[in-house]
């Protein structure tokens, strides 16, 4: 075991994409008095998008990250590029009516075809591979599936289609699942090497990014008089027409009702030792990327060099599980028995944002604030289009921006203290049904 989520330095926790992401860009820290028109706080793929397009647009940024590009979930993650959200369609219908579902699934779409051409574009070594499959753990669990792809039909979605239990064997070597939803527009990709490749992208544009500069207070435009909204760092502060805050699970105290509206909820990743192509493309013969239909799902994909990344779990406290890289393999050798001697070399957590409703929770505030947060644990994709629709809404476009914007949000009940505990016993439930 070379590594546990303890071993965190500033370039985040040791995994295995901090092992393989190559040479790393060190950007200054902050300091003194600056000027812009967006200043972005949070340097993820939400922020990195949000400045990338703004600053081909012509505008001037600057982008503040408190530790270092892609420390957050955007450098640790699954790397899945899911199409849609973290609540299947025929749930979005039913919460906001067909014709939002429908504008929804659009920009997912949208989301994912914008993260192809961004790599493309930028020529980013994210090592994307295509395909996504959503495995169904318990037989019962094939309706949901077999509901959606009707709905996705629906929708002129043409590339998912439903697998029986021996089709979904071509596809995921494990004898657990009972057939599965196969979408061929989903993938995967490595996500620290796509963070940095956004940043770099933003910096040729023009953003000036700056690492170690912890965002310590905001004050909305016209707060103080100027029209101009000001981000307070340690060293110094930065002007700016708007302000996008960016920082998802990590927000901490800086807009208290924003963070009442997310809670951060820990899950994990471990890394195998490479298992040969071969032997790798054994378990999932085409490099499709899987998770499953359990509400504490495990997830896993084949990096670039022939490694099972598999994650799972969830933890509602900040503290490192106890035998986390044991207690997740333990995990994996349920899902391929034939994994049982393989070596673990990396194990790694952090914090997604989920919301109340799990949809993305994207608008703007009194004083030219906006924000983007609340992607669920669906957010490699999302957070790219999240943070072009923020840009086009500064720009003067606000179309797709409104779309996400007049999605409702709420608060987690309870208030600081009791809404993990609430959170936690809601959980329960649900994770009974996984088991029943
Ligand atoms: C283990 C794990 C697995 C996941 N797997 C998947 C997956 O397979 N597929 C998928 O779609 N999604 C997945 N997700 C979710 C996905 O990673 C996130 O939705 C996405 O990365 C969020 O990006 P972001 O830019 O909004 O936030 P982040 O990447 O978390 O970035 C926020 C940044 O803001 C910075 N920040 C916070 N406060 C301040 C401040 N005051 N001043 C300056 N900077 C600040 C933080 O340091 C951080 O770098 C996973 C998440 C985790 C943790």
């Amino acid at each position: 075991m070379a590594s546990s989520i303890q071993n965190e330095s500033e370039f985040g926790p040791h995994s295995y994409y901090r092992d393989s992401a190559g040479p790393v860009a060190v950007y200054p820290r902050a300091a003194g008095q600056m000027e812009c028109d967006v200043c972005v706080v949070g340097g993820g793929f939400t922020g990195l998008s949000t400045a990338l397009h703004l600053a081909e647009a012509g505008y001037s940024v600057v982008l503040l990250e408190a530790e270092r590009i892609g420390w957050g979930a955007s450098g640790r993650n699954g790397g899945q590029v899911i199409n849609g959200y973290a609540k299947d369609i025929c749930e979005v219908a039913r919460q906001l009516g067909p014709e939002q579902s429908r504008c929804l699934w659009e920009l997912s779409l949208e989301a994912t075809q914008l993260l192809g051409d961004t790599i493309v574009r930028h020529g980013i070594d994210a090592e994307y591979q295509s395909g996504h499959l959503l495995a169904a753990v318990r037989p019962h669990h094939m309706t949901g599936l077999a509901v959606e792809q009707d709905a996705l039909a629906g929708l002129g979605y043409t590339r998912s289609r439903l697998l029986d239990r021996d089709q979904v064997k071509a596809h995921v070597r494990s004898s657990r699942y009972h057939g599965g939803l196969l979408d061929e527009g989903g993938g995967h990709l490595h996500p620290l090497k796509y963070a940095r490749g956004l940043a770099a992208a933003g910096a040729r544009a023009g953003v000036r990014i700056f690492e170690k500069s912890r965002v310590l207070k905001i004050h909305p435009a016209n707060g103080n008089g100027t029209g101009f909204a000001l981000a307070v760092t340690e060293q110094g502060a930065v002007s700016a027409r708007h302000l996008v805050l960016c920082c998802n699970a990590y927000l901490g105290a800086l807009e208290p009702e924003l963070r009442a509206r997310i809670m951060p909820v820990g899950t994990y990743v471990i890394a195998t030792e490479p298992l040969g192509g071969e032997r790798a493309l054994g378990l999932l013969p085409d490099n499709s990327c899987v998770s499953d239909t359990n509400f504490v799902l495990d997830y896993f994909r084949l990096s670039a060099d022939w490694r099972l990344l598999f994650g799972g779990r969830v933890s509602y406290t900040t503290l490192p599980p106890a035998g986390l890289a044991r207690r997740m393999r333990d995990r994996l050798v349920v899902v391929f028995p034939q994994l049982g001697e393989v070596a673990v070399t990396h194990a790694w957590g952090g914090f997604v944002d989920i919301s109340r409703n799990r949809l993305p929770d994207v608008g703007r505030r009194p004083g030219n604030v906006y924000y983007a947060q609340g992607f669920s644990g669906h957010g490699v994709a999302l957070t790219g289009l999240a943070g072009k629709v923020i840009g086009d809404a500064i720009r003067g476009d606000a179309e797709k921006f409104d779309v996400f914007a007049r999605i409702p949000h709420q608060s987690f009940p309870g208030g600081p203290l009791l809404r993990m505990p609430l959170l936690i016993l809601a959980t329960l439930y649900s994770r009974l049904q996984d088991i029943i």
